[in-house]
């Protein structure tokens, strides 16, 4: 289970071919390998564990340190919002752990999966806790973190691209420009409880940042539009909502404060949300539609 990336066997026909060829692309049992010592990128210790983000879906969007860790892992304990590709590029004999909190299956606890994390690295495994996102941004990253220095665990953290960023980007919607704003709040649509965050200052986040970027938010949109402009915000102001961002079931629906304020929409998820006038700038930097010309769903 814990066998050393580098000591593992005789170098495999297909790798030589590779490498005669002068190609930098490594396989191991056919799968892709990342040239980790060209890129300078650390080993993965046994004993430690690397949390790790893997971007809001599109494989693409991996890091090289991602890739490495995929790579060189023995065990991956992954979340819900893992996209299914990414996980094909583990390492065949890898362990995975299912640690995610939908999808009607049970749901380990926070310190479950914590202490399972813990258990995983003392036992010398290299652990993979791979994550959507980013796992610093509304992924807990950092109450696993916490637990793992507190059990004297090895850790890294390895950042992906949010959702709140990449996803935008992917519905040509920049997260600021220099015309319509410069600056922007990220903030979560529904708290531990699952209820609209009661302890967000709503006056004060619809007076502050032009762009609000908003995860989790499905569930209580008509209600946080309807704050937003009770506390100024404009019923016209546009309203982007990407659903499946970056991925082939990527969505978005177009809309406005007043109108998602009134109706009760059915939103694919996992889905971002994006209020403000940088939404007008998909009109002409909607790429992925004119690589791939969808429909804007219509509300
Ligand atoms: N750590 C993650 C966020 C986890 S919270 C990150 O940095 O992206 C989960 C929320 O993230 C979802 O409810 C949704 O609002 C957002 N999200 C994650 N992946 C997404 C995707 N592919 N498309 C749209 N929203 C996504």
């Amino acid at each position: 289970m814990t066998t050393s990336w580098r000591a593992e066997g005789s170098i495999a026909p297909h790798r030589v071919a590779a490498m005669a060829a002068g190609s930098r692309v490594f396989l191991r049992n056919g799968v892709r390998v990342i040239d980790s010592a060209r890129l300078g990128l650390p080993a993965f210790e046994p004993g430690t564990v690397w949390l790790v983000g893997a971007g809001p879906g599109d494989p693409g969007l991996l890091s090289a340190l991602a890739l490495h860790a995929l790579n060189c892992s023995d065990v991956i304990a992954y979340d819900a919002l893992v996209d299914s590709r990414i996980l094909r590029l583990a390492r065949p004999d890898a362990a995975l752990y299912y640690a995610g909190k939908r999808g009607g299956r049970p749901s380990p606890s926070q310190p479950d999966i914590s202490a399972r994390l813990i258990q995983l690295a003392g036992a010398g495994n290299r652990v993979l806790r791979l994550k959507g996102g980013d796992p610093f941004v509304f992924g807990r990253g950092g109450e696993e973190a916490l637990a793992l220095r507190e059990a004297g665990i090895r850790f890294r953290i390895v950042p992906g691209i949010t959702a709140g960023i990449g996803g935008l980007a992917y519905a040509g919607i920049p997260v600021t420009h220099r015309d319509t704003n410069s600056a922007v709040t990220f903030l979560t649509g529904h708290d531990s409880d699952g209820e609209v965050p009661g302890g967000l200052d709503w006056d004060a986040i619809a007076r502050g940042a032009s762009v609000l970027v908003l995860y989790m938010a499905s569930r209580y949109l008509a209600k946080i539009a309807r704050r937003l402009m009770a506390a100024g915000r404009h019923s016209d102001e546009p309203v982007a909502i990407i659903s499946k961002a970056t991925t082939p079931e990527q969505q978005v629906l177009l809309s406005t404060l007043e109108e998602i304020a009134s109706t009760n929409i059915d939103i694919p998820v996992p889905a971002i949300v994006v209020i403000g006038r940088v939404v007008c700038l998909r009109a002409a930097l909607d790429w992925v539609g004119a690589i791939e010309p969808r429909p804007d769903t219509p509300l």
